[in-house]
């Protein structure tokens, strides 16, 4: 750190994303809940096409984006707004929604704690319950803007949509957003809430669901007047947040739902697999509605699990916090991948 570094960042600590091997060979990466299949197809060829004009800026409006995903979830284009990833997104609602502060679980996505830092938001956390279940009464008292991942990462578990309408009622001045980034691996959307209550903000992104990780592209869907809120933020902070490429690559995905469809329903039943196999080993294994599985073992810690599976070319995300440091969590890849897991998974116990 310099002298020259603003204190008031002096004490951040970022967010530590999961390790990027360069050389991917034999290495069966399963730490960052990426799609384990390439994009749809199309998507190549529309970024190399949109590759031939990028001399020119890119359309701050993602225009033709914005309608295709209006389309697709039965909303307009003033209804949707496009980000550099949902993270940016993200940030957006904390610099925009949060002026009585922000609240959300104490096991949740690390970003919402690591980005109200860099705000200078305050947080209230809410701790979830011994079984990692998320009780929406512990929110009503909550005056700041509500942050809610469902399904919530990295327990994987599931609020059904009455709780989320529940949050959203229990006071219509202050703002709820669903962060659903893994929604469409079998939990219910919000998105149909949209048009009902002019307090809910759902956010959702093509990196878990739609094979797109490295092409950082998110969306926030909810009512004109957020979205506008969202729009001020954005244009003044990074009017092309999105790049020609993305917004090439993100309109050929969506002229994929067979393909994209396809990817979901695989990840799904190898996730079934993998947390009967290791259930039946003794493991415990949270109810997952998403691309992962967060599971401990019976006979030792998450930390040398996570070792243990490295030493076999396994990567999986080990957190190490107070309340889940017995736990790791494991991505769904293929079911060849999955087998492998579980055969070392289960030998270990
Ligand atoms: C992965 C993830 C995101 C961020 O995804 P982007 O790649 O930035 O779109 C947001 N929220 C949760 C809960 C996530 O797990």
């Amino acid at each position: 750190m310099s002298r020259f570094l603003n204190p008031a960042y002096s004490s951040l600590q970022a967010y530590v994303p999961g390790e990027q091997p360069r050389n991917m060979q034999q290495l069966i990466k399963i730490n960052t809940n990426e799609s384990p299949y390439p994009p749809a197809p199309g998507v190549a060829q529309a970024a190399a096409q949109a590759a031939q004009s990028l001399q020119l800026y890119n359309d701050p409006e993602a225009a033709a984006l914005r309608e295709a995903l209006a389309q697709a979830y039965g909303v307009t284009a003033q209804n949707v707004c496009v980000g550099n990833g949902s993270d940016e997104l993200l940030a957006f609602c904390f610099m925009a929604f949060c002026a009585k502060g922000a609240a959300f679980a104490d096991i949740t996505y690390g970003f919402y704690s690591v980005q109200t830092k860099l705000f200078g938001i305050p947080a209230q956390i809410i701790p979830l319950r011994d079984d990692f279940s998320l009780c929406v009464q512990d929110y009503a008292s909550c005056e700041g803007a509500v942050f809610i991942a469902n399904p919530n990462a990295p327990t994987g578990m599931a609020l059904p949509l009455s709780d989320i309408e529940e949050l959203l009622n229990q006071n219509r001045s202050r703002i709820v957003v669903v962060d659903e980034a893994y929604v469409d691996f079998g939990a219910q959307s919000a998105a149909l809430l949209i048009g009902r209550y002019p307090n809910l903000v759902v956010m959702r992104t093509f990196s878990k669901s739609r094979n797109l990780a490295g092409g950082r592209l998110g969306f926030a869907l909810a009512d004109k007047a957020l979205i506008d809120d969202l729009l001020l933020i954005k244009n003044s902070f990074h009017p092309y947040n999105v790049s020609a490429l993305t917004q090439a690559a993100g309109l050929a995905t969506l002229r994929e739902e067979a393909y994209i469809k396809d990817c979901i329903a695989k990840v799904c039943g190898a996730r079934e697999y993998t947390a009967d196999a290791l259930r039946q080993a003794g493991y415990t294994v949270l109810p997952s509605r998403a691309n992962f599985l967060f599971a401990a073992s019976p006979v030792m810690d998450g930390g040398e699990l996570q070792k243990l599976l490295r030493q076999n070319n396994i990567l999986v995300r080990w957190f190490g916090a107070p309340r889940t440091h017995r736990f790791v969590r494991i991505s769904i890849g293929t079911l060849p991948q999955m087998q492998q897991v579980v055969k070392i998974c289960t030998q270990s116990v």
